[in-house]
């Protein structure tokens, strides 16, 4: 028996709402904004807070009301009219199959780990492409750089070109690699906490690049150095490629 089936069997369960069109955009933004919304609390309680403030990275830094609600508009407004028509389209050309059993615990973190190195890869390549090329960091990448102190809701702040290529790399490698779909939404999920921590501004005892040892994840820190200096730090997740290319 597969540790992982009882889980799985409660996400079979809501078959209709799995084979809904509207199930993949309605998955990343509700775990987008659930993990956007305790980094929002600690933003507007932060301020009269002063315990929290050793662990800010900008420790003068608040977002304001104005800029936390321009942040979410813009998500808002580029999923309901370029993600969701996209993804809907792509639901409906192949839906996915839902096979029975789960996948085995050792093969759902193989697969995650890989999936996330490749993701680190891809997104490294068209992120120092889109700083090195400056027609193309002026017309699709600048705006991701408006806040150079982000915040949780910076992460997807985004131009819908950025967008659409992370939405590709993210579903591009579960495919390639022939992902259980359990296994596809727990790396998606995965994604996005990464991808939302990087932003956060808060850099915590417990932050994952303090987790993983020998240096390999950089995380909060380096991705927050990055919207300060802009010429560094170019991979989201992991240090090597920085490392290799001497951009680190
Ligand atoms: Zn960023
Ligand atoms: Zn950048």
């Amino acid at each position: 028996v597969r540790l992982l089936q009882p889980l799985w069997d409660v996400v079979r369960a809501r078959e209709g709402l799995l084979q809904s069109p509207f199930f993949p955009v309605l998955f990343s933004g509700a775990t987008y904004t659930a993990f956007c919304l305790p980094f929002v609390v600690l933003d507007v309680v932060g301020a009269r807070a002063p315990a929290l403030r050793k662990y800010k990275i900008h420790p003068n830094f608040y977002p304001s009301a104005g800029q936390l609600l321009l942040c979410l508009l813009h998500t808002l407004y580029q999923h309901v009219v370029f993600i969701l028509p996209v993804t809907a389209l792509r639901w409906h050309w192949g839906p996915p199959s839902w096979p029975a059993a789960a996948p085995g615990l050792g093969e759902l973190l193989s697969h995650v780990t890989a999936c996330l190195l490749l993701f680190d890869a891809e997104f490294f390549v068209w992120h120092v492409l889109h700083h090195k090329v400056p027609w193309l960091y002026q017309t699709f990448h600048k705006v991701h750089h408006k806040n150079t102190a982000p915040f949780a809701l910076a992460t997807q702040y985004l131009s819908v070109w950025e967008l659409s290529f992370l939405g590709f790399f993210s579903s591009l490698n579960p495919t390639l690699l022939g992902c259980h779909p359990l296994t596809t939404m727990i790396f998606n999920v995965v994604n996005i906490w990464l991808s939302v921590e990087d932003h956060c501004g808060y850099d915590f005892p417990w932050s994952t690049h303090r987790l993983v040892p020998g240096g390999w994840y950089g995380g909060v820190s380096h991705h927050d150095l990055h919207h300060r200096k802009i010429n560094c730090n170019y991979a989201p997740y992991f240090t090597h490629w920085d490392k290799l290319l001497g951009t680190l």
